[in-house]
């Protein structure tokens, strides 16, 4: 019975969806049962989202609240638009598929499902449009370890005044720093110090690329004083002070934070931002994948500036929503992760933010330690 099964799935494994949906085509053809059709509708709605959401409703009749099918169903209509049709039903899918469980045994500091905090729409914090129009939604539950701290249904909306994209509702900004703290202790990747071996030093090879690469393109910052935000374990912190900057590192995971001092002897300060922000000024300050973090990155961004010496050079990484590599991979993989990222700039919106604090970018270039995400230098307009 439906032979054609293990090829489409062999199919999809690979990454080859439309030779995947070519046998699910004929998997359907069987009356298969409702979680194969869901499996089918999932695939296919990646080129066929009306074919796929038939589908998926076919086996919602046939089981209602199916996870699989009210995913599917879910993503076959939010690829149609229709996010504000699609959001219930993810949420639909996560709640029965044991995801909440899962949520809540992560121990999170709130006892609710997530999506009972129903934050207050916000404003653009880049411009203060009211006006956003939705443009993304999408389970985040399933490509990452989800802390019930906020909804991991993801709800982008663009700022109908400047473009910036934003979390639709993102929790209040005297939570946040908790949440982080939480999320990060708990994660192995923050709360474990990299294994020594290539990993930890193809680690340290790609930042000292980055000091490397910082002065030549800043040759007056050499050897000054350098700030990082979001330092996690100090990686790049040891290696700008190996090549003479006198460094001091911020960071919210503890355990991060206290590693890095005692390996390397480093300034790290336990501690958020802005209320612990460490007094400038400075001749570099980097934020690798920190600057998304913030509900308001226009205030950090301007805070950061006010620190900057003259002449001195900001250097950030982030996720760019209009890199070659989102728009051929798409937006469901752990770079646009919840509850971490709040905004995400592309292009045009990170120079116009950048504008705003009164800096200017003088580079860019594609991080080669994270997937999709760009590395921009500016300085003082
Ligand atoms: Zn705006």
């Amino acid at each position: 019975m439906h032979s054609q099964l293990t090829p489409a799935r062999a199919a999809r494994a690979r990454g080859a969806f439309a030779d995947s949906v070519r046998h699910y085509l004929a998997v359907i053809e069987e009356a298969p049962p409702p979680e194969i059709l869901a499996e089918a509708a999932e695939v296919i709605g990646r080129f066929r989202p009306r074919g796929a959401e038939a589908l998926a409703r076919r086996a919602l009749e046939a089981r209602p609240h199916l996870p699989e099918a009210s995913h599917a169903l879910a993503e076959a209509l939010a690829r149609q638009g229709r996010h504000p049709e699609a959001t219930p039903l993810f949420r639909d899918a996560v709640a029965r598929s044991g995801r909440l469980a899962e949520l809540k045994d992560a121990g999170t500091p709130d006892e609710a499902p997530p999506w009972t905090h129903r934050y207050a729409d916000v404003d653009c914090p880049a411009c203060g449009a009211a006006g956003s129009t939705p443009v993304h939604v999408g389970n985040a539950s399933r490509v990452q370890r989800c802390f019930g701290v906020v909804d991991p249904v993801k709800l982008w909306v663009r700022c109908d005044g400047c473009g910036l994209t934003r979390v639709a509702n993102p929790p209040p900004d005297d939570r946040l720093p908790a949440w982080y703290e939480a999320a990060y202790d708990r994660s192995p990747d923050t709360h474990n110090p990299p294994a020594p071996g290539p990993g930890l030093y193809g680690e340290l090879l790609k930042h000292e690329s980055q000091v490397l690469e910082l002065l030549e393109r800043a040759p007056a910052s050499r050897g000054g004083r350098l700030l990082e935000i979001g330092c996690s374990f100090g990686l790049f912190l040891a290696v700008a002070r190996y090549h003479g900057f006198d460094c001091v590192g911020l960071e919210l995971a503890r355990a991060a934070a206290d590693w890095g001092r005692s390996t390397f002897g480093l300034d790290v300060r336990h501690g958020s931002c802005p209320a612990d922000l460490p007094e400038g000024p400075f001749d570099v300050i980097v934020g690798f994948e920190v600057i998304e973090h913030f509900s308001r990155p226009d205030a950090i961004l301007a805070l950061l500036a006010e620190r900057l010496r003259p002449g001195g050079v900001l250097v950030l990484s982030t996720p760019c929503l209009d890199h070659p590599y989102h728009l051929a991979a798409g937006y469901d993989d752990p770079m646009w992760s919840v509850p971490g990222h709040l905004v995400y700039f592309d292009r045009a919106t990170l120079r116009a933010s950048l504008a705003r604090a009164g800096l200017r970018e003088v580079h860019r270039a594609f991080s080669d330690r994270h997937l999709g995400s760009v590395v921009v230098l500016s300085s003082h307009a």
